[in-house]
Order: C-alpha cells, then structure tokens, then sequence
C-alpha cells in the first residue's frame, strides 16, 4: 500500500478536509497515475450528502481525472510512463457479461466498480479523483490526446461521455433539430458537442442568463422555460432532447416539444420519482429514455472526436482548499461551467 494525501468527507454532509488514503501496490495490470487535475461533479455532491442512499466514508470523491502515468505494472500493454491519461466514473467491470462484451461495461450485469463511493471486486473501498495518485487497471484508462489541456479535459471523463453517448445513441448530426435541456457543467458540453456532430442545437434553459454564452459553444438557438411562450412556439419541434437537469421537470410539456417519434434521453436525475401522462409518448410514437455515461471504448472515441474539434470544458481552476465553498456554489448554479481542482494544491 502507498499513502496518498487526498480530500475526504469523513462522514455524511460534513465538509471534506485534507487527509490521507491508501492505494494498493501496482499490480500485474494496473497503472499509477499521477492526478494533475479533478473535475467537480454535481454526482460528487450528491454522493457526499448522501442524496441517492446510504453511502462509503470517508469518501474521496472525483470521477473526472486527468493526469499522467507514473508507473506501470509488468502486464500493461497499452500504457507507458509519461502518458497523458484520464480516468472517468468506472474503474473495473465484470468484463464477461454481454454488456461488457459490448463495450458497454456501464451496464455490467454484475455493476460496474464506481470509482468512487464503491467497493471493488475485492472488496476494498474505491477513493476517488480528489488526490494526487490514483492505481487503475489499465483496461479502464483512457488516453488524452495531446492537443487537448488536462486541465479542460477532465470533465470530459463525465460531462463529455454523459451528453456525446446519447447524441450518438439518437443519431444527433446534420439535418436533425437537437435540444439541450440545462446550461451547466453537463449542458455546456451537450451543446459543444451536438454542435460539433453537426445537428441544430438549441438551448433550453430556465433563464436567458447564460444566452451569449451558449450561442458562442455553438448554439444556434437560445430559449428560457420560464416563459411560457416557449412551449407553444417549440411544440413539435425536436428529435432529440437531452435533458441534463436534475430537478424535477413537467415531462408532459418536454414531451410535447418532441417531433413523432423524438427522444427525450434523460441523463439527469432528480431525488424524488416523477410522474408523467403516457398519452404524451403514446401520441406521435415518442420515446423516455435514460442514459448512463458511456463504455471505455467510447469515452475513447469522445476524447478523440473532441480534440479533433478542439472541445474542452469551460472551467473554473480552483485550490483543494476551495471545494466546500465550490460545492455551494455548483449548488446555486454559480459556476461557469465546471469547477476543477488543482490537484497539486492537495
Ligand atoms: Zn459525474
Ligand atoms: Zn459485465
């Protein structure tokens, strides 16, 4: 075991604070990393608060990781010292199911090992990205193209995978008219990328606050839903909507934004269930769908596809010292649009 200095939440809710982990020894397959940067996801604070159940403490949160190899085990093949790599939400899977057959190991049948708030397949409790080093087999490593700053490249471990997977699930490209529900760490990215894939982006937000901004990442167009006008003006507009929000929503006027046949492909999660008429997906074929990041290979692809667009995320560098008053303000939607912290400062 080595000891790594690392920020911890020591119970439910209570601040995190610096500390010190244990990583397991380098083994056969596995690849150190040293953590040059951690994005902070809204997931992270939920997990803290313990907002989606019962969870690990102390936790060390952070599944958006960039940084650089440091050390690699006698098997690894596909890293060496000195690699530019990233690490998102998943650390291991069961690697025989159909789904990980596939690529998508999101789906394990077995769950796929989180890297963070979990335990993995030997029991241990996994800590995350908030550390300067972290140990991960090499078949859950990603590479960073070298155009792309660590930095704007570690949200991208979630925030990017989370919205590309869905935009090419439901086809989002040239000729087809896609919303992005929500302008913040996960939306920015949505519609940076739907940009790039070449579709019709428009942007749903509450406000008309962040209008500039998302026009300039590529939006073509820009609506508040807090103005009942847009309902009607939209209506049966859309092929896809990706909705990034994790407050509760009216599905039913969603829906009805939907061209036949459209998606509304959720990948933010409220607490609370929520509740919708189904005559609002029965009427035009319209599918509800859900959307969990993405698997390896193509977390791979979106690394590649966003260096070759030049996409990183719009972020805001902060010390380790600053991530309890950051969690504030990602929870007043005071962050524009992904606060990563620097892991040097741990
Ligand atoms: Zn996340
Ligand atoms: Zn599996």
């Amino acid at each position: 075991m080595t000891t790594v200095a690392a920020y911890a939440a020591p119970a439910a809710k209570a601040p995190l604070e610096r500390t010190t982990i244990e990583r397991r020894e380098v083994g056969e397959h596995d690849v150190s990393i040293d953590i040059r940067f951690a994005g902070i996801c809204h997931t992270d604070i939920h997990q803290v608060r313990e907002g989606w159940g019962d969870a690990i403490f102390p936790m060390v949160p952070g599944h958006e990781i960039a940084g650089v190899v440091s050390e690699v085990g006698p098997g690894v093949t596909r890293f060496a010292v000195g690699d530019r790599v990233g690490v998102g939400c998943m650390v291991d899977s069961c690697r025989e199911c159909d789904h990980c057959r596939a690529g998508r190991e999101q789906y394990c049948d077995s769950g796929m090992t989180d890297t963070y708030n979990a335990l993995d397949r030997n029991g241990q409790p996994t800590y995350g990205g908030y550390a300067r080093r972290i140990v991960v087999d090499e078949n859950y490593v990603l590479r960073i193209p070298d155009s792309l700053g660590l930095d704007v490249a570690a949200p991208l471990l979630c925030a990017g995978i989370t919205t590309y997977s869905p935009l090419r699930r439901w086809g989002a490209g040239p000729g087809t008219k896609v919303a992005i529900l929500g302008m913040g760490g996960l939306g920015h990215m949505g519609v940076k990328i739907a940009h790039a894939l070449g579709a019709e982006v428009t942007v749903l937000s509450q406000s008309l606050r962040k209008r500039d901004d998302g026009l300039k990442m590529g939006a073509d167009h820009y609506y508040a839903t807090a103005d009942p006008k847009t309902f009607d003006e939209l209506r049966g507009t859309f092929d896809l909507i990706v909705s990034t929000v994790s407050a509760p929503l009216n599905l039913d006027s969603y829906l009805s934004l939907l061209r036949p046949e459209g998606t509304l492909a959720n990948v933010g999660a409220p607490e609370e269930p929520v509740s919708l008429n189904l005559f609002s997906v029965i009427g035009g074929g319209r599918g509800l769908a859900g959307s969990m990041i993405g698997g390896i290979a193509e977390t791979q692809e979106m690394l590649d596809f966003c260096a070759g667009h030049g996409i990183g995320a719009e972020i805001e560098l902060i010390a380790a010292d600053g991530i309890n008053e950051a969690y504030e303000r990602v929870m007043s939607s005071d962050v524009r649009y992904r606060f990563v912290i620097d892991t040097a400062t741990i």
